[in-house]
């Protein structure tokens, strides 16, 4: 299988967010037992940097805590461009676990992972069936209840054929169902995320989206970021406009409500004690910096169902 340059960068995205999690998970921003596993060493990255990835990381936490709350854990959860994200095994960690996991990416992503996962006990045995097996079929990950598969999302009938072999439910009979999109969907031509989101609406009438990206990139410091990312070969093709443009978009796709807010808003949101205990952590150098950063990412939530309607920064 061969990928185009541009395809490289956009994989290589995945080192990076990894790096940076790691990277603020070793300062003590978030506790996971799992990250090293799937990156060995890294440089320590700017204050800046490491208090938006603890935004980012909390913010999605609290929404997948406030969905699984509303429907318990028999649901099932979609993770899109996956990367090396570990949520499966913190979730395994909890009381959270959930009926069934999914995760996508670029095969050249996947497979890594699947190499990783392989590789590491602590990573393979929360996976593993009751006899300890787990099954490899075309490159992809099959167990009970975790799937690691690897498409190019914008093949929507590849994404469709590979959530069926990781069964997941569709339809009105489909378990309560979450999809989560951090940091993947503004890689992909506005019709094509287009297209992927308006399936997955159609096809989970009672799901919740969780989307976490860049927002707000038509001012001066949003040209800077474009460019930076272009420098390495990403293109952001997607959208990026404004919150509330996000949160249009997402009704206008199939979603009945969709609330979208800049990362400034959910780090003002998060409560006192976090806030405190990780201003604590590292002195920031350039304040001014955050407040760009984080008025240039926003999250996303959009529902399907009365269930999740009220899910909510302040819920
Ligand atoms: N969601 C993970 C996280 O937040 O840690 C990874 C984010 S990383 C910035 C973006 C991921 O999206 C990469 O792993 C990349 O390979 C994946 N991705 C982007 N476009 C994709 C596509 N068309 N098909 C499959 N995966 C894609």
């Amino acid at each position: 299988v061969s990928w185009s340059a541009e395809d490289e960068a956009i994989i290589a995205t995945n080192t990076d967010a990894t790096e940076c999690k790691r990277c603020a998970v070793e300062l003590g921003y978030w506790k996971d037992d799992y990250i090293p596993y799937f990156i060995r060493h890294v440089d320590r990255k700017a204050p800046e940097i490491n208090r938006g990835y603890y935004a980012r990381v909390r913010a999605m936490e609290m929404f997948i805590h406030q969905f699984i709350e509303r429907c318990g854990t028999k649901c099932q959860i979609i993770n899109l461009g996956c990367g090396f994200d570990t949520l499966f095994w913190r979730l395994k960690d909890s009381t959270q676990a959930v009926g069934n996991f999914i995760e996508l990416d670029f095969p050249a992503v996947t497979s890594k992972k699947c190499h990783i996962i392989k590789r590491n006990k602590q990573l393979l045995e929360k996976i593993s069936n009751e006899d300890g097996e787990v099954m490899i079929r075309e490159g992809d990950l099959h167990s009970d209840g975790y799937h690691l598969v690897g498409c190019d999302l914008r093949c929507l009938g590849e994404v469709r054929r590979k959530l069926e072999a990781a069964g997941a439910g569709e339809g009105a009979g489909a378990p309560p169902t979450l999809v989560l999109a951090e940091c993947v969907l503004v890689y992909l031509r506005p019709e094509a995320a287009d297209a992927l989101l308006r399936h997955l609406a159609a096809a989970f009438p009672r799901s919740a989206l969780l989307v976490y990206e860049q927002c707000n990139l038509g001012d001066k410091f949003g040209e800077v970021m474009v460019r930076n990312l272009s420098a390495r070969g990403v293109a952001l093709a997607g959208a990026a406009g404004p919150p509330a443009a996000q949160a249009a978009r997402l009704r206008a796709l199939g979603f009945d409500a969709a609330r979208c807010w800049d990362m400034h808003a959910v780090w003002r949101a998060l409560p006192d004690d976090d806030r405190a205990r990780v201003e604590a952590l590292e002195m920031l150098d350039e304040r001014e910096l955050l407040l760009q950063l984080n008025s240039h990412y926003a999250l996303a939530v959009a529902t399907r169902s009365d269930i999740f309607a009220d899910m909510d920064l302040n819920a």
